[in-house]
């Protein structure tokens, strides 16, 4: 966006002092690299170059990119399914709550007992 001024503003802003000139830093749009989640559990996609401005970013964090790619780990590892829960130490199967382990180690004194 340039700024165009008439002959009288020009002299006004000189004999006050001033000057327009063009910022060439300022007119070049900001980029900025965001993190989203791909397709596969633990992989983050790495996305340069995009646009930084405040609607730009509203919009993709609102879709689940983010700034930092740690936050979408540290996302994943909140998650419960699968990540959490109880192993068996006798067969290493992994069960949801402490209840379930329990009736799942009482499983495998019934077969001991049978064995013996
Ligand atoms: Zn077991």
């Amino acid at each position: 966006m340039t700024i165009t001024l008439t002959r009288e503003q020009k002299v006004e802003l000189d004999k006050k002092g001033y000057s327009i000139e063009p910022l060439p830093e300022l007119t070049a749009q900001s980029k900025i690299t965001m993190y989203r989640r791909g397709e596969l559990p633990d992989e983050i996609i790495e996305m340069s170059n995009l646009p930084s401005d405040p609607m730009s970013l509203r919009s993709y964090l609102s879709r689940g990119f983010t700034i930092r790619p740690k936050d979408l780990t540290l996302r994943v590892k909140q998650h419960p399914e699968n990540k959490e829960g109880f192993t068996c130490e006798t067969c290493g199967k992994l069960l949801q709550t402490k209840l379930a382990l329990a009736g799942h180690l009482r499983s495998h004194q019934k077969t001991n007992k049978k064995e013996k």
